[in-house]
């Protein structure tokens, strides 16, 4: 880990990493040993590695599947929900399983071509479907926090692309920890700190077995080409990456990001169908997108 200026053996760095997320925990105040954690798990290395992590020191994590229904020529979800029953198997959790097809009607890529949303691509749609699925078993099965597997790289890259078109509403909500509100459970993100390589050499190391194909949508996508670019900082500055998003976490804490807050927080109200928090005086953007599929599907 050249950011760090340190090399470890496998013994040592399957200590380490533990440790330093116990740290990170404590230091964002993300949670504690008496609440309940809900892991997003998707499959990936670094969701898998997060719940591994958890578990191994002791909270009470249980996982969330989301079947999104994608192929793609490689059965993706289908591989991806395998993997994620196999380590919930193995090691003795619970997980819990939402099939979006089953719950909605139609899977991710039908829900997003019959909305007519995404230019062809239906991660904003999937996006969507993820959010509120989330939100909507931790509240109904009562988890006091949601935890995802978001790592180093992720965040710099999201950071990267807000900060290239000064994206304040989204800079002034990015960090670790994104508090609870109005019924929303509070959102955590253990792993910001470690480089998707640390993730994938932890999950190697600890022999989980993980899907490696990435999802056959996310080729090409912007967030990969803004990766590839702090990739290339990073080879040439070892640390850019880390000194770039702790920078800016140390200012925003400090108020010095130079974007004014929009002290009139948006009114929100529950949705009169689903519950969850909107800022529209309809329905949410989730039910109103399958009540669009719904009238846009053929019957019988
Ligand atoms: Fe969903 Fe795949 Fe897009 Fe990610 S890349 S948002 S999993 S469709």
């Amino acid at each position: 880990m050249r950011q760090h200026k340190l090399a470890l053996c496998k013994e040592h760095y399957l200590e380490w990493i533990p440790e330093q997320t116990e740290r990170f925990i404590k230091k964002y105040a993300m949670f504690t040993k008496a609440e309940k954690i809900l892991v997003a798990v998707s499959g990936g290395k670094d969701s898998l590695a997060l719940w591994d992590i958890l578990t191994r020191l002791g909270y009470q994590a249980d996982g969330m599947y989301i079947g999104l229904g994608i192929d793609g020529g490689i059965e993706y979800s289908d591989e991806s929900k395998r993997l994620t029953e196999k380590f919930a198997n193995e090691h003795n959790l619970k997980l819990h399983i939402v099939d979006v097809e089953k719950e909605y009607g139609q899977p991710i890529p039908v829900l997003a071509h019959v909305s007519h949303r995404g230019k062809g691509k239906p991660c904003a749609v999937c996006g969507l479907a993820k959010r509120h699925e989330m939100n909507r078993i931790a509240r109904d099965l009562g988890y006091d926090v949601l935890a995802t597997g978001h790592n180093l790289d992720d965040e710099a890259a999201v950071l990267f692309g807000n900060t290239l078109v000064w994206e304040s509403e989204y800079l002034l909500r990015q960090g670790p920890v994104l508090p609870a509100r109005d019924g929303l459970a509070r959102k955590v993100k253990p792993l910001c700190r470690f480089y998707e390589r640390e993730m994938a050499a932890y999950s190697i190391a600890r022999g989980i077995e993980y899907i490696y194909e990435e999802c056959p949508f996310a080729e090409g996508s912007q967030s990969i080409y803004y990766k590839e670019l702090l990739n290339q900082m990073e080879t040439a500055r070892p640390g850019a990456k880390l000194t770039f998003y702790l920078r800016f976490l140390e200012a925003r804490k400090n108020g010095n990001l130079f974007i004014e807050k929009n002290t009139a927080a948006a009114h929100l109200h529950p949705c009169p169908k689903c519950g969850q928090l909107t800022s529209t005086d309809d329905f949410c953007s989730f039910c109103r997108l399958i009540e669009k599929a719904a009238a846009s599907t053929p019957t019988g």
